[in-house]
């Protein structure tokens, strides 16, 4: 299947180094310590945080650090007839783990010793890129609850099409059976906190296409930066400094 026309466009109409549209929204939901909703293009993610409080199971409790905990799951109706199981799969199991890992290299545990912080991450809408979207949506949540962190974490995909890197895969891209590598990123740190790929690349290909999924990763940070400031100044607003 052709996956980049003759003229350059994707199937969604999109050049191969173009991410889908994003959208975010903080405090979403009302209950939580900091939450937000985050988009990439039709994939709708929502998380929500709580915390820091003191730890359900005492005999996880840490007296140096606080404990982080993270739940992904999708709901029923994200993925329409596609989706397999709603939540307890080895899938799920394995997006939450990565999400907390990527989190934990950016909240600063140290300070909150002997106590917990939940990250819940939830698929609304599923094309493509979940995971990345999870780690935004729980970037905004934790700096929505006042959670300190050394940097904000950003996270997008790229593939490999056609010969083509492809940045930020839909649904039917990843389901092509090419390579998808999801990045994450600390960008004012200039780190990378993850990497994941699933198919084979060739190595100088694999850096390529690592570069364009970086380039995204910082594409969202500067949109996450800027929903912060905005958000901080309605909050100014409201409380009339
Ligand atoms: N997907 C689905 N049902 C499932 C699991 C995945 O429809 O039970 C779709 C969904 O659109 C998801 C895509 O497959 O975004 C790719 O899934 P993958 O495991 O690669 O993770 P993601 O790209 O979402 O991080």
């Amino acid at each position: 299947m052709e996956y980049v026309s003759p003229e350059g466009l994707r199937l969604d109409g999109r050049r191969p180094m173009e991410m889908r549209q994003i959208r975010a929204e903080i405090g979403a939901v009302s209950r939580a310590d900091g939450s937000a909703i985050f988009e990439m293009g039709n994939t709708k993610v929502v998380a929500a945080v709580y915390g820091p409080r003191e730890v359900q199971n005492r005999s996880q409790q840490m007296s140096d650090q606080a404990l982080i905990r993270c739940e992904y799951s999708m709901a029923n109706f994200s993925t329409g007839d596609r989706k397999r199981k709603p939540k307890g799969d080895r899938r799920s199991t394995e997006i939450s783990m990565v999400i907390r890992q990527t989190m934990e290299a950016c909240i600063m545990t140290h300070l909150m010793p002997r106590s917990q912080i939940d990250i819940y991450v939830q698929v609304l809408q599923a094309d493509g890129g979940t995971r990345s979207a999870c780690i935004n949506a729980a970037t905004l949540a934790l700096s929505d609850a006042g959670i300190p962190m050394c940097d904000l974490v950003t996270s997008c995909s790229a593939g490999y099409l056609n010969s083509t890197p492809l940045l930020d895969l839909n649904y039917i891209e990843d389901s092509a059976g090419g390579p998808d590598v999801t990045v994450g990123i600390l960008p004012k740190l200039d780190k990378v906190t993850l990497l994941q790929m699933d198919s084979k690349l060739p190595i100088d290909i694999l850096e390529n296409v690592m570069q364009l999924a970086t380039e995204g990763c910082k594409a969202v940070a500067n949109y996450i930066r800027e929903i912060l400031l905005e958000n901080t100044k309605q909050l100014e607003y409201r409380r009339g400094v």
